[in-house]
């Protein structure tokens, strides 16, 4: 028989690491419902030409990355490796533009990319993702900026890092693209082979370039920000001094270019301490030439996308606490058929209570029902035998005391009530909703 396993790249959630995903995913919504911004939902796939315009054609992502398939109807498909394009296409498609600029959204979901996994690096992955679409203004910028240092901060991050960069716009791209060409013209033999494929199709991902002996070339190539028109200098002057004048600090980094085309002027990464070699748990930038890229009108926008693998990499790294996962306040243990159907009763009318509780299930002792209500960790466990059914009674056992007391059926409901209300009120679990 064959054992299935989850396909490579991917992995199952299991319920000892919802409490890491429970609690980001809520100072996710709580840090974009701060900062102004809405939810979109997009759906999972789009036509494979939104990617291959939107993203680039030359770029990592649409050349070797992308699931792409033909459904039914012979169209074709692809399951999203990103956001960004999928939410531009939104905008043009629900004419957004009518509505106050910058229309702010923010995302969260699953992204799909075939890379060679490792720690950090997944075939499906999640993203949460941030977009303003609108306006050029460099104050949005930062804001976008400032929504991913806060949450950062907030979830406890220590030894942020964060890069920017400037890849002008398409005035003065060409000039930049020139330059990084004549600097590289005589250095191709001596390159990797990606770095030859790149020089012809995509320079600019020349310096994304991961491979060792192509790092001194690199470090060597011209600097964009040498090669800014005035529009897009002025812009990046502004974006530096709001920084500044937030006392927050950045690192310049002449080699930080998106992988994607549509990218202009600002881009930014954050890196973390404790993901290893993926440290970037933040990217993004500013794409004001993606709406028409997409057939819309020429739209600036500006975003970025977190992984929230990273952010919880970097949370166990870091040490960083959550909540515990909610429990049920006590279990039902019953003995003989006559119990368990008044058990079944109890826990039909504490759950129409909003009290959490759980029934022993199976024909078994009352030692392994006990047994079951320690592992859980429930407060109380409830029992149930023949007597009680005949006095109309619970036994209820508080666990951490190891005491017990009888309590009136028609009043077990309101009694665990008062427990629950009260042990909710003392537990800040629920605090952050
Ligand atoms: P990298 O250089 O690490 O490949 P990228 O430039 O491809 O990143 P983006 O396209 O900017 O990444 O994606 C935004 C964020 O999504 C990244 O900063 C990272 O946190 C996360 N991310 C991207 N790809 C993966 C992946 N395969 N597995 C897990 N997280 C990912
Ligand atoms: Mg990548």
């Amino acid at each position: 028989m064959v054992r299935f396993t989850a396909p490579r790249g991917t992995q199952d959630i299991l319920p000892e690491d919802q409490p890491y995903w429970r609690y980001v995913e809520e100072r996710l919504h709580a840090i974009a419902h701060l900062y102004g911004y809405e939810r979109i939902t997009p759906p999972i796939f789009e036509d494979t030409a939104i990617f291959e315009r939107g993203v680039g054609e030359g770029t990592d992502i649409v050349e070797k990355e992308m699931y792409t398939f033909l459904d039914r109807g012979g169209k074709s498909l692809t399951l999203r490796p990103e956001f960004t394009a999928s939410v531009v296409r939104a905008y043009i498609e629900h004419g957004m533009h009518v509505r106050p600029q910058p229309v702010k959204l923010y995302s969260i979901g699953p992204a799909f990319r075939y890379e060679r996994p490792q720690a950090g690096r997944y075939r499906q992955h999640h993203q949460f993702n941030v977009e303003a679409i609108g306006t050029q203004d460099p104050a949005v910028d930062l804001e976008v900026m400032s929504l991913a240092w806060q949450l950062y901060d907030e979830l406890g991050f220590r030894d942020l890092a964060f890069q920017i960069n400037s890849t002008g716009c398409p005035r003065c791209k060409p000039g930049y693209v020139q330059a990084l060409k004549k600097y590289y013209a005589d250095k191709l033999s001596a390159v990797c082979e990606d770095c030859r494929r790149r020089y012809e199709q995509n320079p600019l991902r020349l310096l994304d370039c991961k491979v060792e002996s192509c790092q001194p070339f690199i470090d060597g190539a011209p600097h964009f920000l040498d090669y800014l028109c005035d529009e897009c200098a002025t812009h990046f002057a502004t974006l530096r001094g709001y920084l500044d004048a937030l006392g927050r600090p950045y690192t310049l980094n002449h080699r930080l270019v998106r992988g994607l085309d549509y990218y202009t002027k600002t881009v930014f990464e954050v890196w973390a301490a404790g993901i290893g070699a993926q440290a970037a748990v933040c990217g993004g930038g500013r794409y004001d030439g993606l709406a028409e890229a997409l057939g819309g009108p020429p739209t600036p926008g500006v975003g970025f996308a977190s992984g929230i693998e990273r952010i919880i990499l970097t949370m166990k790294a870091q040490g960083v606490e959550v909540p515990p996962p909610p429990r049920p306040l006590a279990l039902i243990a019953t003995l003989g058929e006559e119990a368990k159907l008044a058990g079944i009763k109890l826990v039909t009318d504490l759950r129409a209570a909003g009290i959490p509780v759980v029934l022993a299930f199976g024909d078994r002792s009352l030692r392994s029902q006990m047994r079951e209500a320690s592992r859980l960790g429930v407060a109380y466990t409830l029992i149930l035998g023949a007597d009680e059914v005949q006095a109309r009674q619970v036994i209820v056992r508080d666990m951490a005391a190891a005491s017990q007391e009888p309590v009136a059926q028609g009043e077990v409901v309101a009694w665990l009530k008062a427990k629950f209300l009260s042990s909710r009120d003392g537990n800040c679990e629920c605090a952050q909703t």
